[in-house]
């Protein structure tokens, strides 16, 4: 089945509420114009309410960025999956590096995020990678495996591939401008494919769609997207901007 490309923005931590509405503003007409491409947005939860108001019943899914796996509680901090629904997400980013290394996440709470987000009918996008360090000392498949496996062994054994997306993001190419060759990101994204055919059969895996994300850029993202296994980027600093995030979309069409 062929797979649907897509092109995710993920803010981060940045825009204030103004500067959220101004690029939901910028970003529709691209997305009614990305033909074949799906457009996501991963906002910080302080614009996530606006940014979904803003764009719902327009071709943008409006993403959060982390949640919480509990409904509700004594959980300082936090937000639920039941609570991004309320505010009009539709997806989530689930296991970025930055959560992974920054916020301790460890692969268990990714599967637990994984499989509560696919309870709720948020769309998870579970992100793996590895470190400089791994990939030079050959490390690099067993941690991907590992994060892939817990995530598929705790989620429904007849999941559907278009209500889950992974992004493969070598840590080492986030943000520091170092991209990882096309061949590279078809190198791994190819293997995580091909373990996600062991895990769930050949349907599964060749529908489901795996997104590069890395210091992806203008400049960079059509011999990316041209490789055979790469559905899409998921893209930080470059899609700051919106004109910049726009040429991206255009891109992948
Ligand atoms: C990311 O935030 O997932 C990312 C890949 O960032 P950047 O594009 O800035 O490397």
């Amino acid at each position: 089945m062929a797979r649907k490309p897509m092109m995710a923005a993920n803010w981060k931590m940045n825009k204030t509420l103004r500067e959220a509405e101004d690029y939901a503003a910028a970003v529709i007409p691209k997305a009614e114009d990305a033909g074949g491409v799906d457009v996501a947005v991963f906002v910080p939860f302080t614009c996530l309410n606006e940014f979904a108001r803003m764009t719902a019943d327009t071709p943008v899914i409006a993403g959060a960025q982390n949640f919480y796996f509990e409904d509700s509680g004594a959980y300082t901090g936090e937000v639920s999956a039941p609570m991004l629904l309320d505010v009009g997400a539709r997806a989530v980013l689930i296991g970025h590096s930055e959560r992974r290394e920054i916020f301790f996440e460890s692969d268990e709470m990714v599967a637990k995020k994984t499989k509560r987000a696919l309870d709720a009918g948020l769309i998870p996008v579970v992100c793996c990678g590895e470190t400089k360090e791994e990939r030079d000392s050959g490390g690099m498949w067993d941690k991907i495996q590992a994060q892939i496996k817990a995530v598929m062994d705790a989620v429904d054994g007849d999941l559907d591939p278009e209500k889950i997306i992974f992004a493969y993001e070598p840590i080492w190419a986030i943000g520091t401008g170092d991209t990882a060759s096309p061949e590279d990101a078809q190198d791994a994204i190819g293997q995580v494919r091909g373990l996600l055919e062991e895990l769930r059969g050949e349907g599964f895996a060749g529908s489901v769609r795996i997104l590069y994300g890395g210091s992806v850029k203008p400049e960079n993202i059509a011999e990316i997207m041209s490789q055979r296994d790469v559905d899409g980027g998921l893209v930080g600093g470059a899609a700051l901007d919106v004109e910049s995030f726009g040429e991206l979309v255009e891109a992948a069409k």
